[in-house]
C-alpha cells in the first residue's frame, strides 16, 4: 500500500516552503514542464500499484480536473488513494489559456506518476473534468456556466484533441455527489443527493453508483427552484441572477444568509460571523440561523418528496454549520409527505472529502470496472 505523507504544504515550483523529500522531488520534476504557476497541494511517496500499459484510458489511474472560477485543481486517484494534487490559477476570461492550463496540469500529473511508477509500458490515465456548468446534450457545447468565457465552447472536443483520449465532463455539483457517493459520506447508499451550498447552491443525484445527469443535463439543480411555501419572513422574494425571484439559492447561499441577516438586523455579517455571534448568545444571529434552517428544511423536504434519497450530503462553505445536521432533519418532518409518526430515515450528513470532493468526483467520472 502507499505510504501517504499527507498534505505537504503549498509549494510553488522550485521554492520548497516546507522541507519534505516528496515536495523536493515533485518541485524538481515539475520544474521541467511548461506552463509555470502550478502549485503542489498533496503528494504520496509511492505509486506502486499502477499498471498503465494500454492505449485506452487506464482505469487503474484516474485524473480528475476541477475547473473553478478562480483555480483549476488536478488530482490523480489510484483506487481511492490520492497520489498527487496540483493546482493553478484559472485564466479568467481566456478560453484558449484555460485549455492550455488544463493540458499543462494533466502533463504535470502524468509526469509525476511517470517518475514514480514501476517499470512498465507507457499508458495514459483516464480524465474527467468538473465544470461550473454543463455540456448541452444537443449541441455538445458548454451551457449554464457562471464562468462565462466557457459558454458555447466545445470544451470536451477541444480537450480530447489536445489530450489525445476521450474526456468525460460533468457539472461540478454532480462531481461532488459522485465523490461522496463513491467513497465519501454516502458510500454504500443506493440513492444520494449531493448538495453544494456556498456562494451558490447546486446539487447532483447518484443512484446505485451512477450519476443521473438528466435529459437536459440539469438533474439535481434545485438551487433555482422557488423556495417552497414562502411566508412573511421570506417576503419580498429576493431577485436572483437567473431572472426569477425567490430561488432557493437566494436564501440558502452564503450571500443569501448575509442578506437576510442584514434585512432583519441592519448589520452586515458573513455567515461564519453570524454562526459565531449566535453561539455567543446574539439573539438576532440565532434568529437568522433559525430562519435559515427552516428554509433549508422546506427546500430539502421538496427533494425528499421527489427523490426520497437514503442520504443528503452537504458540501460547500455553509456545510460547516454544525447545527444544521440536527435542526434541519427535525424541521423537515413537517413538510415531507405523510411523515406522521413514521420514522423518517433520510440522513443529512457533512461531506467527507470537503473541498477535494469536486476534483475526486471528476476522477470518478470513469467508474471502477
Ligand atoms: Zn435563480
Amino acid at each position: 500500500m502507499q505510504a501517504a505523507v499527507g498534505p505537504v504544504g503549498r509549494v510553488r515550483l522550485g521554492v520548497v516552503m516546507r522541507v519534505d523529500a516528496v515536495a523536493r522531488n515533485v518541485t524538481r520534476d515539475l520544474d521541467d514542464l511548461p506552463g509555470g504557476g502550478i502549485l503542489l497541494e498533496h503528494a504520496t511517496r509511492h505509486t506502486a500499484a499502477f499498471s498503465i500499459d494500454s492505449d485506452q484510458p487506464c482505469l487503474a489511474l484516474r485524473i480528475g480536473i476541477d475547473l473553478g472560477g478562480t483555480k483549476i485543481v488536478a488530482t490523480a486517484l489510484d483506487g481511492s488513494d490520492e497520489v498527487v494534487r496540483l493546482r493553478t490559477d484559472t485564466p479568467r476570461g481566456d478560453y484558449g489559456k484555460t485549455l492550455e492550463a488544463i493540458t499543462n496540469l494533466v502533463a504535470a500529473v502524468e509526469h509525476f506518476v511517470q517518475q514514480r511508477r514501476p517499470q512498465g509500458n507507457g499508458g495514459r490515465a483516464s480524465i474527467g473534468v468538473g465544470i461550473p456548468g454543463t455540456i448541452s446534450a444537443s449541441s455538445g457545447l458548454v451551457k449554464n456556466a457562471n464562468s462565462t468565457w466557457l459558454i458555447d465552447q466545445p470544451l470536451r472536443e477541444d480537450l480530447e484533441t489536445r489530450l489525445g483520449r476521450p474526456v468525460r465532463i460533468a457539472n461540478d455539483a454532480n462531481c461532488f455527489a459522485i465523490s461522496e457517493a463513491t467513497d465519501g459520506a454516502a458510500a454504500g447508499a443506493e440513492v444520494v443527493f449531493g448538495v453544494i451550498i456556498g456562494t451558490g447552491v447546486g446539487g447532483g443525484i447518484v443512484v446505485h453508483g451512477h450519476l443521473v445527469g438528466g435529459m437536459n443535463g440539469i438533474a439535481g439543480e434545485w438551487g433555482h427552484n422557488p423556495l417552497p411555501m414562502p411566508d412573511a419572513n421570506d417576503e419580498p422574494l429576493p431577485q436572483c441572477y437567473c431572472g426569477k425571484r425567490g430561488c432557493i439559492e437566494t436564501f440558502l447561499s452564503g450571500p443569501g444568509m448575509s442578506a437576510d441577516h442584514e434585512k432583519v438586523s441592519a448589520v452586515k455579517l458573513l455567515p461564519p460571523e453570524i454562526v459565531e455571534a449566535a453561539a455567543s448568545g446574539d439573539a438576532a444571529a440565532d434568529a437568522t440561523l433559525q430562519r435559515y434552517e427552516q428554509r433549508m428544511a422546506r427546500a430539502l423536504a421538496g427533494v425528499i418528496n421527489v427523490l426520497d434519497p437514503d442520504v443528503i450530503v452537504l458540501g460547500g462553505g455553509m456545510s460547516n454549520i454544525a447545527r444544521l445536521y440536527t435542526n434541519v432533519p427535525r424541521l423537515w418532518r413537517q413538510y415531507v409527505f405523510c411523515a406522521g409518526a413514521d420514522e423518517l430515515r433520510t440522513r443529512l450528513v457533512a461531506a467527507k472529502h470537503g473541498d477535494a470532493s469536486g476534483v475526486r468526483g471528476a476522477a470518478w467520472l470513469w467508474p471502477i470496472r
